[in-house]
């Protein structure tokens, strides 16, 4: 067998994995020191129990001889489409029932969009962002061009006469907490066209958007014809571990949506009929769902707020659960210096060459693991 060149472009080991290593043998060798965990990508706190009733309640039909399941529809039971569907109406979005693609969440359907594009396609990624982005393009053999996400352009860039034939938008985003608006993305729907290029919007982060983010691509006039649109349950309604989302794939794209299907029906063989009940629970009830989503956007927040009034440089806090810290030293340096005070964090370079120089602070833990980072933040990088 010949293997897939793509891996051998995955030069550097997964960050994730690497950084909460290096925390662990931190942790093993520093016992006395409680750490404080603001390198977690992860939900932290439980799912309310209407979410878990209704998985018991599926859980429980199939035992029963008229509600035993088998395989569930590849795009998903109708009744989590339609939860779906009303999701977005609520916020005045039109989305149609065949628009909707249940997943198991983002990172698969992301990696999913790859194989729409020949082999060989250049996509381009912003620098820095989500970095499974540029793995999954390696192994499915595509070519990535990227266009800086920095402090001049507000971690937010535009479209500027790059050639490619699709791009990743990821918004809000993970690392930098950055937040397109309705109009910025309208800009780069018009690009996209002229070019004759897709959007893979990347809404993992939807719930969170604020002060005129945009929740969806499809807010930007022209979007429909051009975007496809990536949902998770996973950081809005501490779906991480239960693996449940959806994509949107408008009819405006044409073929692109039977293109879709037919990788659907081919590649995947859908979500859990209990998972897709808990699910709907959580998408017709976001309020209550999402309460736990509010907790770390709170502790963002306050996260932000504080390393500000330190006199330090940070943007996020907002529209994610996350903190983009600028530390003036090379992005592994500041991991070790915080590291050593026992506040774990996650290197901006590991999102992107234009990551070094900051930090990506999570606000998934505790509040009084964030008290304790800020103050140690504090004394190793404010101003005195
Ligand atoms: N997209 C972004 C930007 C993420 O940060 C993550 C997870 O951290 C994912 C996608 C993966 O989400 P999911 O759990 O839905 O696969």
């Amino acid at each position: 067998m010949r293997a897939n060149g793509g891996f051998k472009k995955l030069t550097e080991r997964y960050l994730f994995k690497e950084a909460s290593e290096r925390a662990e043998r931190f942790k093993a060798a520093r016992p006395d020191v409680k750490l404080c965990r603001l390198g977690i990508g992860d939900a932290t706190l439980p799912v309310p129990s209407f979410v878990a009733e209704a998985g018991a309640v599926a859980a429980y039909e199939l035992t029963k001889k008229n509600g035993f399941r088998g395989y569930p529809p590849a795009n998903g039971y109708p009744f989590l489409i339609s939860a779906v569907v009303d999701y977005y109406a609520e916020r005045g979005v039109e989305i149609f029932p065949d628009e909707v693609f249940i997943s198991d969440g983002a990172k698969s359907d992301i990696a999913a969009a790859f194989d729409l594009l020949e082999r060989g396609s250049v996509v381009a990624l912003a620098d820095p962002t989500y970095p499974a982005y540029a793995d999954m393009a390696a192994i499915k053999g595509m070519r990535t061009t990227t266009f800086r996400a920095d402090e001049e352009n507000g971690f937010l860039p535009k479209p500027s006469g790059e050639a490619f034939d699709a791009v990743i938008l990821c918004s809000p985003s993970n690392p930098t907490g950055a937040a397109y608006t309705a109009a910025q993305l309208e800009e780069w729907a018009a690009y996209a066209s002229r070019i004759g290029a897709i959007i893979v919007f990347d809404a993992a982060y939807e719930s969170f958007a604020r002060a005129g983010a945009a929740r969806s691509i499809y807010e930007a006039r022209g979007a429909k014809s051009v975007a496809i649109e990536i949902g998770s349950l996973s950081k809005s309604f501490g779906f991480t571990g239960l693996r449940c989302g959806y994509t949107i794939v408008p009819r405006e794209t044409g073929a692109l949506r039977f293109l879709w299907d037919r990788r659907k029906a081919a590649c995947f063989n859908g979500v859990s009929y209990v998972t897709q009940r808990m699910a709907e629970a959580a998408l017709k009830n976001p309020e209550a769902a999402g309460a736990n989503a509010r907790v770390y956007q709170a502790n963002a927040a306050f996260l932000a707020e504080e390393l500000r009034s330190y006199g330090l440089r940070v943007w996020g806090g907002e529209s994610a659960p996350y903190v983009w810290l600028k530390t003036n030293e090379d992005s592994a340096a500041a991991f070790e210096r915080l590291l050593n005070r026992g506040v774990v964090t996650t290197p901006g370079s590991g999102f992107g060459a234009s990551g070094d120089g900051f930090l990506r602070l999570s606000a998934f833990c505790p509040r009084e693991e964030l008290i304790a980072a800020a103050a140690e933040i504090r004394a190793a990088y404010a101003p005195t």
